[in-house]
């Protein structure tokens, strides 16, 4: 017999950003395949997702992956449901209509390395500030690149996990970083950037960092905010072999602004400004190679004949990927190709 550590890991109710939650199952004898998962309980009304008459919630796996840093441990993802088994309203995952897997994603997560004491970024020297941004995006040594043991960390432990990530980064502020995932499939796009930012999280916890997702930490001082930039396609963009078709796709986001912004992220209003390589949020517009607009369309594009993918620039780091595939989704569905 053996005893295994599984993570059941789920987003809470807390309002305009969800954080992440988890506790600790112990089963004997566990296969280690979805299939073999049992579906557990919460207290909801701890997580803002019950009333404490009728506190409990249920919690569905959906995603299971080996625990890179806990002997016997697996990490669960799971989806929220209410007590009579539908799906909870914060439950984003469970609103995204992609059940072939036509959809592909892959997410660019920007993040902050910080230091609770102090309240600033790694980089950042007690009671001051760093030199101005420009040498710390993609750098090396000491005096422009900060926290790497804990970038290194983590995409072992993701990758140790079977996660793909394609690439990871320094960016433009200092202790700014990022990680790239790509998934066939936006449920599970949007299951392996929950499970890397819960790993990022617990590395973190090690060194006394604490991540900062939030999309202009630096508030308006002339650094960086952080996106979640979403690259998508289905089967339509990736065959397209036409301009018009990415026109037609991408002008059918133009009357949806707002519906799109109210699932990018908190206080995306102070990052989308037009400066530092985004549009500003009352715009909509595309183009290609443009880091100005608000959809970028690869360079690579026009060049394979206008076949592949577009880049959304504007969902932040803070924002629910599964909220923002299912938005994606559901205006791509509505282009009139
Ligand atoms: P940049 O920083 O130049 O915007 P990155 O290299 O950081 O670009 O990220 C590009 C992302 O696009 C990667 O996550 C990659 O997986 C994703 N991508 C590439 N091809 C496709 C595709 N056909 N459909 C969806 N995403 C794609
Ligand atoms: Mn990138
Ligand atoms: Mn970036
Ligand atoms: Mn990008």
């Amino acid at each position: 017999m053996s005893l295994s550590k599984l993570e059941y890991i789920w987003l809470d109710g807390y309002k305009p950003t969800q954080s992440l939650r988890s506790k600790t199952k112990i089963v004997k004898d566990f296969s280690g395949k979805l299939e073999d998962l049992e579906q557990w309980s919460f207290d909801g009304s701890s997580t803002e997702q019950a009333p404490g008459g009728s506190s409990d919630c249920l919690l569905k796996p959906v995603y299971v992956v080996k625990d890179p840093q806990r002997k016997n441990g697996y990490l669960v993802m799971c989806e929220v449901l209410s007590a009579d088994g539908s799906a909870h309203e914060s439950n984003g995952r469970a609103t995204i209509e992609d059940d072939d897997n036509d959809f592909w994603f892959g997410f660019e997560q920007e993040y902050f390395l910080w230091n609770p004491e102090t309240n600033k970024p790694l980089g950042f020297p007690a009671g001051g500030y760093p030199g101005p941004q420009g040498p710390y995006y993609c750098s090396v040594g000491a005096s422009n690149a900060y926290g790497r043991e804990i970038v290194e960390e983590h995409l072992d432990a993701c990758l140790e996990a079977g996660i793909n990530v394609e690439g990871i980064n320094a960016e433009v502020a200092t202790g700014q970083w990022e990680f790239q995932i790509f998934s066939k499939g936006a449920k599970q796009a949007g299951d392996q950037i929950w499970v890397a930012r819960y790993l990022l999280e617990r590395i973190g916890e090690k060194y006394g960092v604490a991540i900062n997702w939030h999309c202009k930490p630096l508030g308006a001082l002339d650094w960086n905010g952080s996106g979640m930039h979403a690259n998508f396609s289905n089967g339509l963009l990736r065959t397209a072999g036409s301009k018009a078709t990415f026109d037609a796709v991408c002008e059918a986001f133009r009357p949806v602004v707002k519906e799109h912004i109210a699932v990018y992220g908190a206080d995306n209003e102070l990052r989308l400004t037009g400066k530092h390589e985004t549009a500003s949020i009352h715009d909509f517009s595309y183009g290609v190679s443009d880091r100005g607009a608000s959809i970028r369309i690869p360079v690579l594009v026009p060049a394979k004949g206008w076949s592949g993918y577009l880049e959304d620039r504007r969902p932040n780091s803070a924002a629910d990927p599964y909220k923002v595939a299912a938005r994606i989704i559901k205006t791509v569905k509505s282009a009139k190709v």
